[in-house]
């Protein structure tokens, strides 16, 4: 496979791209008259540098916004020259995930990707033909740049203004995109929600999130994990997971990640009858006991 063609590119909006690869997280790009701006880098397996500029052209200058420092939102920084928009709050989290160390971890995990995105049992490698794995493993981009709650970016034309929206990681922001009042919410609102690890926050303040936007009153959502833009009713089904969810009745969750948690999947009011949901009418979100202060 050629590196060009590792992301697919699909536009969401007249200048909105989203890029989809095998790493199962979309980065979106902006392209204003005057800037672009990426949010969100994936696992940065391939060579989403040429994928980014095949589409703004080698002239436009381009901002970079990481919506949390999660390793599938902030690794493929390191094949950029600009500083990276990030919240303070989770620039800790991004020296831990920016390790020689768990980066050779992602190429492990790379090489060994759950096919469950497609339906299908077993691994596959993820890993483009020509990967440099060295080049990966000790890449970095260093140069944060901090934001805050109300914050803008003017591309000209395309105007977007960052919204502290804490809960997945502590420092996890969204992007109102103003002209189209649409909320780029990275991971920070989701149908699966992970709120269990240490960089999470309790569950009043996810809660407290979701109520931020739902008071915002916009159009649409656009969350990392899923492909279809989303109406922004879909957060009543978030909260009411949220305020109501069983842990008791929650089933152990499993994954690698969750190992030394104790954390669990649960569904409102009930037993979860699935482990994994890509339903937004039917949330889940896992999470520990201690993250629970309702
Ligand atoms: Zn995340």
């Amino acid at each position: 496979m050629a590196m060009r063609e590792y992301y697919k590119v699909t536009e969401l909006e007249k200048n909105v791209f989203r890029l989809y690869s095998d790493e199962g997280v979309h980065s979106d790009l902006f392209v204003g008259q005057d800037k672009a701006l990426l949010l969100d880098t994936g696992y940065g397996f391939g060579d989403l540098h040429a994928a980014v500029k095949g589409i703004t052209g080698n002239s436009k200058s381009l901002m970079i916004v990481n919506s949390h420092a999660h390793i599938d939102h902030a690794s493929g920084n390191f094949q950029f020259d600009e500083g990276i928009f990030l919240h303070p709050k989770d620039w800790e989290l991004y020296e831990r995930i920016t390790s020689a160390e768990k980066r050779r971890y992602n190429v492990e995990q790379g090489r060994r990707t759950p096919k469950f995105q497609d339906g299908e049992e077993g691994v596959h490698n993820i890993l483009p033909q020509d990967f440099d794995e060295e080049r990966y493993i000790y890449g970095r981009n260093d140069r944060l740049i901090p934001v805050k709650e109300g914050d803008t970016f003017d591309l000209g034309g395309i105007n977007l203004t960052v919204v502290e929206t804490p809960g997945h990681t502590k420092g996890s922001i969204s992007l109102i995109y103003e002209q189209k009042k649409w909320l780029f919410a990275g991971d920070a609102m989701n149908m699966f929600m992970l709120l269990f690890e240490e960089e999470s926050t309790n569950l009043s303040e996810y809660i407290h999130t979701l109520k931020k936007a739902e008071a915002l009153r916009l159009e649409k959502l656009v969350i990392s994990h899923y492909s279809k833009i989303l109406d922004m009713s879909v957060l009543d089904y978030f909260l009411d997971c949220a305020l109501n969810l069983d842990y008791d009745q929650g089933i152990p969750f499993e994954a690698s990640i969750g190992r030394g948690y104790n954390a669990r999947i649960c569904a409102p009011g009930k037993k979860p009858d699935c482990f994994y949901t890509t339903n937004p009418e039917k949330p889940l979100i896992v999470i520990c006991k201690e993250k629970i202060d309702i």
